[in-house]
């Protein structure tokens, strides 16, 4: 704080007024450690196929050699571990990219009614190899957002991915899309998005932590689904960039439900 020291009347210099700065220390340091504890994550993630990818060419150029099958096997093996790499990079670029955007918010009126038709077209066959069949109630006209069309692809792609990838052995997934008055502002609507799963669903305790960077309830289970740990994250980060809301809710043994509500654009 400073005082302002002036001299009254009588020449004697009096403490006139104070000013106070406050700087909330524990938020800063708060953050400060979620970004080191993001890039030793991230660094972690980058390092372990790595370091499996120099083991197996150091074995490939040394004791399997002349060996033609291993080296087959191998060299799957390594693909695999470079895919895993590469999915990461494109995961962190994504989040990097949209954080840059998250004070802009979107401007362009996109119809959520085609994108949402689109990416269940586009992942049927993908649920149909394991097993699982979405089921699509969406509107018949169209439903118009202000949004990147990009980006709300990604969110209904990574929420039926997940819902396909945990919920498999549910065998149903369903995806709905409406629109509904907005609560509170009968004059306005907004847009619903729920992908429901009938898998084993999530417990209570981890649900908050969901949408964090490199959380994941099963680590072990993630990453032999192909997963980063930072589809969730990159879902909240699009939803707020769009003024919306993201709830997950679950009933263990039952499935899980994510609901997207994002505001409509005004229809012309
Ligand atoms: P990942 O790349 O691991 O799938 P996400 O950020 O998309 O990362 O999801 C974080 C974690 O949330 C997952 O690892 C999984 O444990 C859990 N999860 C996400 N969706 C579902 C779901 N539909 N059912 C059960 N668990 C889920």
């Amino acid at each position: 704080h400073i005082g302002l020291l002036q001299p009254d009347a009588s020449g004697v210099e009096v403490l006139s007024g104070v000013v106070l700065f406050f700087r909330d220390l524990t938020s800063a340091r708060r953050l400060e450690a979620m970004r080191a504890d993001f890039v030793a994550n991230a660094s972690h993630e980058l390092r372990t196929p790595l370091a499996s990818l120099l083991g197996f060419i150091e074995t490939l150029q040394g004791p399997a050699r002349n060996d033609a099958k291993a080296r087959e096997r191998f060299l799957d093996i390594m693909r695999g571990q470079a895919q895993r790499m590469k999915r990461l990079i494109d995961d962190l670029l994504s989040l990097s990219r949209i954080e840059m955007r998250a004070h802009v918010p979107p401007t362009e009126p996109v119809d959520l009614t085609s994108i949402a038709r689109q990416m269940v077209e586009t992942l049927t066959p993908l649920a149909r190899d394991r097993g699982v069949v979405i089921q699509a109630t969406l509107p018949d006209g169209p439903l118009p957002v202000l949004g990147d069309r990009d980006e709300l692809l990604r969110v209904i792609e990574n929420l039926i991915e997940n819902a396909v990838k945990y919920g498999e052995s549910g065998g149903k997934v369903e995806v709905e899309l409406a629109s509904v008055p907005t609560p509170g502002d009968q004059g306005s609507s907004q847009a619903i998005l729920a992908v429901q799963d009938y898998g084993p669903g999530i417990a209570p305790e981890y649900l908050p932590r969901l949408t964090e960077r490199f959380y994941r309830v099963d680590v072990a289970e993630s990453r032999d689904k192909g997963g980063t740990g930072l589809g969730l994250a990159i879902v909240k980060h699009i939803v707020n960039r769009h003024r919306g809301h993201l709830d997950i809710a679950s009933e263990p043994g039952r499935g899980a439900r994510f609901t997207v509500t994002l505001p409509e654009a005004q229809r012309a």
